[in-house]
């Protein structure tokens, strides 16, 4: 029997593509965490499956050894499901199912297709987080009988992301994001600098705004976490007069120290981005944001408000932005980062999510992998 009543007991699994605290997960890790911390402080009680090595403080983490999932982003569509030997994604499921029946709710946050596929192999409700839009076939494959048999268990960021994934019935769960505004300052005066902040992928096109940097000559801090060396090496070629400066990948204080002094944060990627934690961490910090007009920082930034959307691609259209940037206000962002994306507004959707899954039920006797089933 299921209990819906408040407190819950909870399972997060994390991601399998590395230890958290190390910035190989990218912005599922600060959703991890911040709802992670945020469900603690609401007395639920809680426990974090994630890769040994992980390094997070003040969370229960039970860690798991193994071999890491390949990046999904690396791969092509049509790439098939692969596990090494050892694998950390199988081992931290093998736990989850030992340990089951002492929680209420298993939260999901790896993109992979194994613990979709293993929803109706446990007895205990399954809640897939998706941190990504559609990337595999298999994955999506697998995730549409999913969400169409265990209905309400699948949740994702946005609407735009959710778009790539065809074929979904609803109800849908967009639960966005959201950050512990507290560690962010605001900045009224900042420098003549712009912010890029991500993993160095070829996914995310750092090289835009690396050539915006060249041909406005404004110096540009890049920080996050170098995932390809030779994408990052390549770059480093091709602008080598670019005014740009490779912080590393900081701890979010020392992220935000920098972030804050920067007229704009750009977001020049190429992909559908999910969501774009790094969007709402510069506004916390009063930090305009210049984003091209794809995925989630499309649902984020408020259009001449509190940053631009920008065609596509378009390097002129980045130009045009900064020349405007002088019509945004500073507090507005602030603002909009308080009033959309705090920890309490977080806590919320996703309390209201999983209070859904655990009241209605979830278990389907029809369920079947096939996805047109
Ligand atoms: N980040 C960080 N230190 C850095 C650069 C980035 O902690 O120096 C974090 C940032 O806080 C954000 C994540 O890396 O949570 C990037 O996530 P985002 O959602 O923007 O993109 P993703 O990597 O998921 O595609």
């Amino acid at each position: 029997m299921i209990a819906s009543s408040k407190p819950w007991k909870l399972l997060f699994v994390s991601t399998p593509v590395g230890p958290l605290g190390t910035g190989l997960g990218g912005g599922v890790e600060l959703t991890l965490y911040n709802i992670a911390q945020h469900m603690l402080n609401r007395g639920h009680q809680l426990q974090v499956v994630a890769p040994a090595g992980s390094t997070w403080e003040h969370i229960p983490i039970v860690q798991i050894p193994g071999n890491s999932q390949t990046f999904a982003q690396t791969q092509e569509r049509d790439t098939p499901i692969m596990m090494p030997e050892n694998s950390l994604l199988a081992n931290m499921w093998e736990y989850a199912r030992q340990v089951q029946n002492e929680y209420d709710l298993i939260v999901n946050f790896a993109y992979d297709w194994l613990p979709l596929y293993l929803t109706p192999f446990f007895s205990v409700p399954i809640a897939h987080f998706i941190s990504m839009g559609s990337l595999s076939d298999a994955l999506d494959q697998i995730l549409l009988p999913v969400a169409k048999h265990f209905p309400r268990t699948v949740g994702f960021y946005t609407h735009s992301q959710a778009a790539t994934f065809p074929g979904l019935t609803p109800p849908i769960y967009y639960l966005s994001s959201g950050i512990d505004l507290d560690l962010y300052d605001f900045c009224p005066q900042p420098k003549q600098q712009f912010a890029w902040i991500g993993r160095i992928s070829p996914e995310k096109g750092l090289e835009d705004a690396v050539a915006l940097s060249q041909k406005t000559n404004i110096p540009l801090k890049i920080m996050g976490k170098l995932q390809d060396e030779s994408y990052w090496q390549r770059i480093c070629r091709e602008y080598s007069h670019a005014p740009m400066e490779y912080m590393g990948f900081l701890s979010t204080t020392e992220m935000q120290k920098i972030v804050r002094e920067c007229r704009a944060l750009l977001m020049t990627h190429r992909w559908v981005e999910a969501f774009g934690n790094v969007a709402i961490e510069a506004l916390a910090c009063g930090v305009p944001v210049i984003s091209y007009r794809r995925g989630g920082p499309a649902e984020i930034v408020r259009d001449g408000e509190t940053g631009f959307l920008v065609v596509p691609d378009s390097i002129p259209g980045l130009v045009e932005a900064v020349s405007r940037l002088d019509e945004i206000s500073r507090h507005q962002c602030r603002q909009q980062a308080e009033t959309e994306f705090s920890l309490e507004a977080l806590g919320d959707r996703f309390e209201k999510w999983f209070g859904e899954i655990l009241e209605f039920g979830v278990r389907s006797s029809e369920f079947g992998m096939r996805s047109e089933e």
